[in-house]
């Protein structure tokens, strides 16, 4: 079966909401391969944000990543990777629809970075990608 890396961003974990975000993962029907709480290092996000790097986002999304703890978890389930991201919602949780993740519990807090509670992968490359980050012994 599939696997997705989720991460609940320092916003996240810093509001409790972690334990919101892992009961409609749970409640979904998928289930928890690994978990970890982590202070992510810029090295980690520069990463798991290659991607972004240059953009004009990037260099806040990083001091913003880095700021604090956040969940990382592996979760596992038949199309876990379109599923997480139909509950996370929209990117800009302004815009996420309610019943969503971003949609019932974000907003746009008037921060440089858009602190949108979760991250999940976008794609099966980047899911083994992003789980070797975070877990590189799973
Ligand atoms: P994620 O990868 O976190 O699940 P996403 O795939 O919806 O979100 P990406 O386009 O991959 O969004 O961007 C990664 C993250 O960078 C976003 O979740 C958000 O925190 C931040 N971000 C993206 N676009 C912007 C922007 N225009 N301004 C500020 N921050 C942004």
């Amino acid at each position: 079966t599939e696997r997705s890396l989720v991460l609940v961003k320092p916003d996240g974990f810093q509001r409790g909401l972690t334990g919101e975000v892992l009961r409609r993962i749970e409640a979904k029907g998928y289930t928890l391969a690994a978990l970890a709480v982590v202070t992510p290092t810029r090295e980690q996000l520069a990463a798991h944000y290659a991607e972004h790097e240059g953009k004009p986002f990037y260099e806040p999304l990083v001091d913003f990543m880095s700021s604090g703890p956040v969940a990382a978890v592996v979760i596992e389930g038949q199309d876990c990777i379109r599923g997480f991201r139909s509950l996370a919602g929209a990117t800009n949780p302004t815009e996420a629809a309610p019943g969503s993740i971003r949609g019932d519990l974000g907003r746009d807090w008037g921060q440089a970075v858009q602190q949108n509670i979760v991250h999940g992968s976008d794609s099966p490359e980047s899911a083994v990608r992003e789980i070797g980050i975070w877990f590189p012994d799973l």
